[in-house]
């Protein structure tokens, strides 16, 4: 039987939750991926067999594989209605989880870029959002990344940042390939911008690259958080850094294993970051993809950690600030 204070799924589930680091696109299930692609005309890896097929397509193969099906599912999103259901089954799927507020990453030039409206765009996340906290009683704001790739998108990116804050966009980011990346410098002026205009600046960084990039993301793009940065440890000066600003490390562990940041959970570097006294917050990343949730991560690590009530408590209660949420209101 399990000890009183032990930790299981269920009391994690009781705690209030924010998950910080996950994206639209990743996480659309495959039943409404599949009713997307069929809705427009589009194709989606194992469509041919139904939601089944699309189903083992989603169940994390290689890199490859997993920016086919990502993309394939960024391209079902096409109207209004379709990005509020994206929303909306990602808000239930939250709740679920105990989980009462989340920013959610949403890559808006990769929909804006081909012809997609930034109306239905914006529209359908303000949508998605009220049914969300209506519904489920999740609070959902989102943040808009750029694609490190195209520095050239960074401003119009920050630019439909800032017209889709009623919309609850609050804050801008930068995702993609790190070892493909444009250099830092260039994305200085638009988060500059970005932090002058009061939105959070999340910059991905210390995933595939190292811990010189996290440094260049925290004094260059005003980084407030970063996501993954577990590379950080390579550099004892980036880990004071980042604990002397207080910047938090959004971690995601499973993703890290499948993407071949870390080996193995058993190995994976988040204890190590506890013990620097770095603030972290565990999310999914993309949890349709990678066959997790931000619940499931943090039964995971405290199965594989031999976490505490306490410790899990303490960084549930960190992401509700991180988030800018009260439970309560939230
Ligand atoms: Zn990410």
């Amino acid at each position: 039987m399990a000890h009183p204070d032990s930790v299981t799924t269920a009391w994690i589930r009781a705690q209030p939750k924010a998950e910080l680091h996950l994206h639209l696109e990743g996480s659309i299930s495959p039943a409404l991926a599949l009713a997307l692609a069929q809705k427009h005309g589009r194709s989606l890896p194992g469509m041919a067999d139904g939601v089944d097929g699309v189903a083992r397509q989603f169940v994390f193969g290689d890199f490859e594989r997993f920016i086919t099906v990502f993309l394939a599912v960024s391209d079902c999103l096409r109207e209004e209605e379709d990005f509020c259901a994206a929303v909306v089954g990602l808000a239930e799927h939250l709740a679920s989880q105990g989980v009462v507020a989340a920013q959610v990453t949403v890559t808006a030039m990769t929909h804006l870029r081909r012809g997609g409206s930034e109306t239905a765009l914006l529209s359908g996340l303000q949508r998605g959002r009220a049914e969300a906290r209506r519904r489920f009683g999740v609070s959902i704001a989102y943040i808009f990344d750029i694609v490190c790739l195209f520095p050239e998108q960074a401003e119009p990116t920050l630019n439909v940042a800032l017209r889709g804050r009623e919309a609850g966009v609050v804050g801008l980011g930068l995702a993609g390939p790190e070892a493909r990346s444009a250099p830092i410098p260039e994305f200085e002026r638009v988060f500059e911008r970005a932090a002058h205009e009061g939105l959070r600046c999340v910059p991905h960084a210390g995933e595939h690259g190292g811990a010189d990039r996290i440094r260049a993301c925290v004094e260059r793009l005003h980084a407030t958080r970063i996501g993954h940065g577990v590379r950080c440890l390579e550099d004892p000066t980036v880990v004071a850094l980042l604990r002397d600003r207080g910047v938090a490390l959004e971690v995601c562990p499973t993703s890290n294993v499948l993407l071949g940041v870390a080996p193995s959970l058993a190995t994976h570097p988040l204890p190590a970051l506890l013990r620097e006294g770095l603030r972290i917050t565990v999310a999914s990343d993309d949890p349709a993809l990678f066959g997790t949730d931000m619940l499931t991560e943090l039964a995971r690590c405290s199965e594989a950690f031999g976490w505490s009530r306490e410790t899990v408590a303490a960084i549930c209660a960190d992401g509700i600030a991180l988030a800018g949420v009260t439970s309560d209101a939230a």
